[in-house]
């Protein structure tokens, strides 16, 4: 593997197709699962590992994100990552930028709300990073629904020579989906913490049964959240990210809640399949994750 800390040198490293997996570190088995995907579709994977202050809205939630780079290069040596970029703060933003990438309309509805300036921190990484290591291919996860398509609606926009492609969520056994913060969960945090998915499965199991109201399925999911203090759960388009009356098109329900000092979201994609709605569910460990290796 190639430890790199500049674009040119990430690009002077490739051969043949380049797959991209942008993450903020402390990896687990859903960025796992995204360099997999990457390495099947391309000649050369590049993670580019960095995490991104610009998206954080709160100082204290940038101060306390988990890191670990020499974990991490460990894990994406087994990986067999071919490049991991981990540019230093001043090759990934010499200057306080004075250009910004915002996605309007998208952003209006949950985390736009919740997280002022969040996306905005998100595209403009994003966008630099499409620039500068210049992928054929880019994964995301499924786990942060909005941020994917705002990233398929700025490759649009901006007319990127990029393949935007989604993976999965990568969940606990329990259901939890894996996030570098859950690592930050007490205990006890850790068993409320199975709240936001057990709402959202709550769900599915109402949809299996026909249901298609979107306030009511908002409803399943927020009386979930006893020990959780929920931010929102709202049903959305997955393109436009428009809230739904009805579930009668490729949609996301999502719900986000802060657990102790810990803010956790989570969603379940719905897609249409012939007339069907199909609901994605993800994956799950049957070992607890290398998070807490
Ligand atoms: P992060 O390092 O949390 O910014 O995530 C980097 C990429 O991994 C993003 O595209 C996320 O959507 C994706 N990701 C994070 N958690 C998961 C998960 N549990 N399952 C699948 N993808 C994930």
């Amino acid at each position: 593997m190639n430890l790199v800390r500049t674009f040119s040198d990430a690009r002077a490293s490739y051969k043949g197709t380049v797959a991209l997996v942008p993450t903020m570190g402390f990896f687990h088995e859903g960025h796992l699962a995204l360099m997999t995907a990457a390495q099947n579709s391309a000649d050369t994977v590049v993670v580019s590992h960095f995490v991104n202050p610009l998206q954080f809205d709160n100082p204290a939630d940038l101060e306390r994100y988990p890191r670990d780079v020499e974990r991490d290069m460990t894990i994406a040596e087994e990986a067999k990552v071919d490049v991991l970029f981990a540019p230093t703060s001043v090759e990934m933003i010499p200057q306080t930028p004075l250009t910004a990438v915002t996605v309007d309309g998208l952003t209006d509805t949950m985390e736009g709300v919740m997280r002022p300036g969040h996306f905005a921190g998100v595209a403009t990484i994003v966008t630099k990073l499409f620039a500068g290591l210049q992928p054929h291919l880019a994964f995301f996860g499924r786990k942060d629904a909005q941020q994917l398509a705002v990233i398929r609606r700025l490759v649009l926009d901006l007319s990127f020579p990029v393949r935007v492609l989604a993976h999965p969520t990568v969940r606990e056994s329990d259901g939890l989906a894996l996030s570098s913060r859950n690592t930050l969960l007490t205990s006890e945090e850790r068993l409320a913490a199975r709240e936001l998915s057990q709402g959202l499965f709550a769900a599915v199991t109402a949809v299996e049964a026909g249901e298609r109201n979107g306030p009511r399925l908002e409803s399943i999911v927020r009386g979930a959240l006893h020990s959780s203090r929920p931010d929102y759960g709202e049903l959305a388009s997955q393109d436009r990210v428009e809230r739904l009356s009805e579930l009668d098109r490729p949609s996301f329900l999502a719900v986000a809640a802060r657990v102790g000092k810990v803010r956790l979201i989570d969603n379940i994609a719905f897609d249409l399949a012939a007339g069907e709605v199909v609901a994605d569910r993800g994956l799950r460990l049957k070992h607890p994750s290398l998070l807490y290796r």
